[in-house]
Formats: structure tokens, C-alpha cells, sequence
């Protein structure tokens, strides 16, 4: 990233473009899902259930895999977890791409845990007579970060082929199984930090998350686990969930009129937001290489609108 990097005066900015990923508009859970919908299959699945908020895109993953695997998919609508931000919350975005691909969904209210209505649904389907399987929140689970890990893998071989390694590799956290997978395979490239950018302004919950998925990871793939490089930074989520706040709106911009990339204000936006802090409060200097994983989001920025108006 060329331009952003010369407008920031810091390291040399480079993105992993994990939000094109390919199916269903891409981002970061699919490949997550390469192993989980794996074991789904295995076992003789014929519906996959998993849940989220409205904007998901995680959901919007799970529905868009299960329409190519021929899976039916029933999903969990949390209401509440933040207050619509717009008329259109409801129906646009990711909220239409779900209906799309023929996900069924089921409006539940958040009540903080993640998974019950997940597993409540499942239940009933089961009553029904189908074989349902369960599709954790964020597809975070140790078989989702194994998934993950590959894009570790990616950036080195990348990375190696452009003739450097990169000091950080920095991306937004929030369900933590996409820095598990990092972190689990972080002997890849063992000069650089994995650095996660709390979106979910909970970073201890986060940092706990990723600690016990990287753990998990870890020994399914036979690397070493240390919890000391599992760094979750704290101070750039905003307000709460879904809620962005100005740095958000001005990462977003920057992006977009520098670089031509489409971040959210959900995820993507806020894990820029916090890079740029973190790079102007001296953390690299010029020369440096830092990789910024852009893992997707951008159906949602349309729920968002009003805020580029
Ligand atoms: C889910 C998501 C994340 C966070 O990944 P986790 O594995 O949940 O920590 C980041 N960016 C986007 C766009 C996402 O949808």
C-alpha cells in the first residue's frame, strides 16, 4: 500500500487481500469453514445451523458454502447486541446476501450467549428429523483457527517471494479463531508479531478466546503454543460492537481514497483504525515491513451509509 504508506510516514504497509477469498463476496471465515464443513460432511449433515448478529458476515459465509455444498442453512439473527444504526440495517448488506443464498432465518434476542440460540435451533431441527450441525458464532472453534492457519502459511511464502518479513502482521479480532490460526502457526514466519486489533471492545474476552483456540490449534497441527504471543490491543473499538467511532470513519476514507479498498465499520474499518495508531505512536519506523490483513466486511459498510454522507 504505497500511498497509505507515504501519507502515514511509517513502515512499508502491505495488505493480504483475505477479502478475497471468493465465495459468497469473501472474507475471513471461509476458511475457517474448509475444515469445519469437513467434519459437517463427515458426519452426514444435511443442514448447517449458525447465528449473528443482523450485519453477520460471518453467517453470510456459512449461507453462501452451504448453498454450493447443497446444505440447507438455518441461522440465528441476534437483535440486540447494538441498535440498528439505520432504516436499511435490517435489510441490506449482509442481511440481503443471506436471504439470497436461501439461509432460513430465525429472529432470536441477544442475550450475551453466543452460542444458546445456536444450539436451541439446532435442537429443534433435530426434533424434526434433520441431522443438523452446529456452525460455532464466528466460526470460531480449534478446527476453525487450523483453517486459518493457512493464511499464515500464505503471507510467508508471499512475503518471501517480495524478499521480506514482516515486523507485524496486524488484523481486527473479535470471536479470536483468526488470530488462533495466525498464532498456532506463527513458527512460519518467526520474526514477526501477530498483533490483533480489538473490535469487540471486550479485549480480555478476545485475548482469553484466541488463547484457548491458538492452544487448541497448536496441538492439532503439533507446533508449539506460547501465550505470551498473543497480543490483543485494546483502545480502538469504539464506542461498543458494530458501533464505529470517528478514527473508524477517517481508516475507512483513508483506505478507500489511497488505496481503492473497501473496508467496514464493523471490523476491517476499526482494525486500520488502530494500525494507524499504532504507527503513529512510533511503534515501526521507516523501512519496516508491517502486512495489514484486510479479512472483509465490506457488504456491511452499506448499512452504514449515512455515515460517508
Ligand atoms: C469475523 C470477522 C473478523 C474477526 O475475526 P474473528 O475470527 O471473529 O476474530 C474480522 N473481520 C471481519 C470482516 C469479520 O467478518
Amino acid at each position: 500500500m504505497k500511498r497509505l504508506s507515504a501519507h502515514l510516514g511509517g513502515p512499508n504497509l502491505w495488505v493480504k487481500r483475505d477479502d478475497c477469498t471468493g465465495l459468497g463476496l469473501g472474507g475471513n471465515k471461509l476458511r475457517k469453514l474448509d475444515y469445519v464443513l469437513r467434519d459437517a460432511i463427515d458426519r452426514g449433515a444435511d443442514t448447517l445451523v449458525s447465528g449473528g448478529v443482523v450485519q453477520s458476515n460471518s453467517q453470510r459465509q456459512v449461507a453462501a458454502a452451504a448453498a454450493k455444498l447443497g446444505l440447507a442453512c438455518h441461522l440465528a439473527v441476534y437483535h440486540g447486541r447494538l441498535a440498528p444504526p439505520s432504516a436499511e440495517y435490517e435489510k441490506t448488506g449482509n442481511a440481503l446476501l443471506n436471504r439470497l443464498f436461501g439461509a432460513v432465518l430465525h429472529d432470536v434476542p441477544w442475550n450475551g450467549d453466543r452460542n444458546g440460540a445456536i444450539t436451541a435451533l439446532a435442537d429443534e431441527l433435530r426434533g424434526h428429523g434433520r441431522q443438523p450441525y452446529i456452525v460455532p458464532y464466528g466460526v470460531s472453534n480449534p478446527l476453525g483457527a487450523v483453517g486459518y492457519a493457512s493464511t499464515l502459511v500464505e503471507i510467508a511464502h508471499q512475503c518471501g517471494a517480495l524478499g521480506f518479513a514482516p515486523q507485524a502482521i496486524v488484523h481486527c479480532s473479535g470471536s479470536g479463531g483468526t488470530q488462533a490460526g495466525l498464532v498456532a502457526a506463527r513458527r512460519g514466519l518467526p520474526d514477526s508479531r501477530i498483533v490483533g486489533i480489538d473490535i469487540d471492545a471486550e479485549p480480555e474476552r478476545v485475548r482469553a478466546d484466541v488463547v484457548a483456540y491458538a492452544e487448541a490449534a497448536a496441538a492439532y497441527l503439533d507446533q508449539p503454543f506460547d501465550a505470551a504471543d498473543v497480543e490483543v490491543v485494546a483502545g480502538h473499538a469504539g464506542p461498543a460492537y458494530g458501533v464505529p467511532h470517528q478514527a473508524t470513519i477517517e481508516a475507512i476514507k483513508l483506505g478507500a481514497a489511497l488505496e481503492g479498498l473497501v473496508l467496514d465499520p464493523v471490523y476491517s474499518g476499526k482494525g486500520l483504525a488502530g494500525l494507524i495508531a499504532l504507527i503513529r505512536s512510533g511503534r515501526w519506523t521507516r523501512g519496516e515491513n508491517v502486512v495489514f490483513i484486510h479479512t472483509g466486511g465490506a457488504p456491511a459498510l452499506f448499512a452504514y451509509r449515512h455515515l460517508f454522507n
